[in-house]
Parts: structure tokens; sequence; C-alpha cells
């Protein structure tokens, strides 16, 4: 049977204290024992189904934990209070001091700073690669390598990675494949192509609505449960623990994402055709441009599209601080970061989320000054939204 994950999120039945219709939210940070016996046992892990103290776990979040393991086919899932509060403990679970880390180079700003600036301070060092290129991956490998890291769609380059291919080679050296899914929920479904660890930030797509905060690692239920451990789980012991309330009201918004995953990448695939045509240098996985749209098609689950994202070259810095002014004053959407939200966002990576990666790496990976990245809102009417856009730039003088 073909793996559908928007079936598996809208298969799931909860029903709350008093019959309702969505779970009950644990409003508790901690749990009453009927016995002392039975608090020793969970704190040594060996009882089911018993809370200890929502560090740990909430029912709230083992509902949401379950939906986003239900929706990338992996066994078991833990979510965090934020991406980064999901990426960190992963990677410091897996490595520890001596360890070395093999990295996409065109990664998340902070997860690039994280690998780049912050682990070498604990003897953890990562080697950085174009993960385009099979070969640069293997011949960075050494062997106190313990994970390949990437994104299967990068940010901002969109660069796609192999996650077959990667996952072949990191089973040859006995390494952790860890993709971070975040540019493409429903869409592209990693452990079903051999990645061992999926991250999603559910700030963007996954919530949907730009009001909260979230992340989630997805993996064997030995791996997150070892994130876990009172004893030595980083996502216990560094605290990045998401709150109850959040992770209820993630877990509501999540049963829209097939829908909102559908419009986005419709919106984002007629714009990004047109963009093309006008001539503009466009970056977007469902063009046959891209250097990887006959991979990416290979990974997809075809009814949820190539995704929202996508970028023009503005031609210089100026063009598209110029353009992001006047489309946000004619209010196509709105001039931020992040991603997903029901208007379009845009910003200019090399001045924002990528500023964490120096000048010259960033002109040899590509990411050129007059970048602009969209996340695609949700438009109704993206004809109208298009047309919008061109006299935008045909006033900054980007067309
Ligand atoms: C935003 C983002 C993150 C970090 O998530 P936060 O929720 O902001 O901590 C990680 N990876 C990608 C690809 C992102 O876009």
């Amino acid at each position: 049977m073909k793996f559908n994950p928007a079936n598996n999120i809208q298969d799931l039945q909860y029903f709350g204290e008093f019959g309702g219709v969505n779970p009950s939210i644990s409003d508790s940070s901690t749990y009453t024992f009927i016995s002392a016996k039975t608090m020793l046992d969970t704190f040594e892990g060996n009882t089911d189904g018993c809370y200890l103290y929502s560090r740990h776990s909430t029912p709230s979040n083992l509902y949401l934990g379950e939906a986003l393991a239900a929706m990338e086919g992996a066994e078991a899932a833990n979510v965090a209070s934020s991406g980064m509060g999901a990426i960190t403990p992963t990677i410091l679970q897996i490595c520890g001091h001596g360890d070395h880390v093999v990295s996409s180079r065109t990664i998340y700003g902070g997860t690039y700073a994280f690998l780049k600036n912050f682990t070498p301070r604990m003897g953890i060092e990562t080697t950085f690669v174009d993960i385009t290129k099979l070969n640069a991956v293997e011949a960075a490998i050494t062997p106190t390598t313990k994970i390949i890291y990437c994104e299967s769609v990068s940010n901002p380059l969109l660069e796609v990675a192999d996650i077959k291919a990667l996952s072949v080679l990191a089973k040859k050296y006995n390494l952790k494949l860890i993709v971070d899914n975040t540019f493409s929920p429903l869409s592209i479904s990693p452990v079903q192509l051999g990645a061992d660890i999926v991250i999603h930030s559910l700030t963007k797509f996954i919530n949907g609505s730009s009001d909260s905060m979230g992340g989630v690692v997805c993996g064997t239920s030995e791996f997150v449960n070892s994130l876990k451990s009172v004893i030595d789980g980083a996502s216990m012991l560094l605290g990045a623990s998401m709150d109850s309330l959040r992770s209820s009201s993630i877990l509501k918004n999540m049963r829209t994402l097939h829908i909102r995953i559908k419009q986005h990448s419709m919106n984002a695939a007629f714009l990004a055709n047109k963009f093309e045509k006008e001539g503009l240098k466009t970056i977007y996985p469902g063009l046959e441009s891209h250097p990887s749209h006959a991979l990416f098609k290979t990974m997809m689950n075809v009814d949820y599209g190539f995704g929202g994202m996508l970028t023009v070259d503005a031609g210089s810095l100026e063009k598209a601080n110029a353009l992001m002014e006047v489309m946000q004053e004619k209010n196509i959407g709105y001039l931020a970061v992040s991603l997903g939200f029901y208007k379009t966002l845009f910003s200019a990576p090399g001045t924002s989320t990528s500023s964490e990666i120096p000048e010259d790496e960033r002109k040899e990976m590509g990411l050129s000054e007059g970048l602009i990245r969209f996340s695609i809102g949700l438009d109704n009417d993206i004809e109208r939204t298009y047309k919008i856009m061109k006299t935008c730039m045909l006033e900054v003088g980007v067309l």
C-alpha cells in the first residue's frame, strides 16, 4: 500500500475526558501517584502510561508526538519547545567529545551556527559539504563520524538531498542519517526513504499560523526514549520541553496540514512558472530547470506537490530590499522571516536567516545578495497576487 502521511494523521482517534472530540489538555506540571513504589518505577522508566513531571512527558505532548510519528511513519517521536530545541539535543545525544559530523553546508542558519561555533567547544567537529555531491559526502567521513546531517529541501537554496543514497552511505559507515524535513512536510517522508531520524520545526508549515514555536524528533522508540531518559537524555536534561497548551493547539492545526500544503504548493508552482517565464532567476523544485527536479519526483508523495518555498534573485540587495518593501505596502505579504503562514512571507536570507554564514562561504554556495526567499501563502486567487507582484517588480526595476 502506498504510504500516505495525511491518511495516517486522519486515522488517529483520541477522545477527551468527557467524550470530547479533542483530547483533554493536561493542564498540570506534575502528577500524583497512588503508591510510592510506582513513583520509583516511573523514575526508572519501568511504567507505561504513568506521568511523572511535564518536562519528561505529558498526555498532550504524547498525542502530538504520536500524530507526528504517524505522519512520518516513524516508531516514535518527542516534541520540543522549538525546532532548535529538537535539533540540538538530538546531535548532543549522539555525539560526544571527539566525535565528528558531516553536514550539508546549506542548512538553517541556527543549525549551521550550532555546528560551526558552538559544538566545537564540546570537542565535536563538523565538516560542511555540498550534500548533492555524494562522493564529497563520502570523502568527508572519518573514523570518528557519527552523523550525516541534512535538510530534505535546504534552506534557503532549496537544494534537494538524495535521502535514499545518503541512507546507503550512512548504513555502510554505521552512521545516523538525520534529516530536517521542515520545508517539505507530507511531500517528502524521509523515514520511508531510509533516514534514521527526522526533525521538524513545528513553528513553520506544520502549525501554520505563526503563533507558536515547536519542534519534533521522530525516530525509533529506542532513540526517542534515550532522549527522554532522566539519567542521560539530552531532551530531558537540556529542558526544551513543550508546553501542553501549545501541543494541543498544534495537534488541532495538524489536521488541516494536507489542505494547506496542497494550496501552498499549487500557489508556489504557479508563481515560480510565471517568474521564470518573465526571465527571473527562480529556484523551485517543481521547475524542470531545478537541478534536482527529477530526484524530488522520485522521492515525493505526489498529492502534496513541490512545497511552498521558492527563491527569486532580484539582482542586488538594494533591489531585493526595495521589492520587498513595495510588496509589503501593496499587502501581497509580509517582510518577515519564517515560513508556512497564510500570508506570503519574504526575506533576503543573506542579511537575515543565513547571516550566520560568513560572506565568502555564502558566495561559494551561490547564496547571492539579491536572493529573496518566499514562503508562498494560501492565497485563494493567486493570479491576482501575481498581477500585483508584477507591478511591484516593474516599479522597482526587477523586471
Ligand atoms: C526555522 C527552522 C529551524 C529552527 O526552528 P525553530 O522553531 O525556529 O527553533 C530549523 N530548521 C529549519 C529548516 C527551519 O526553517
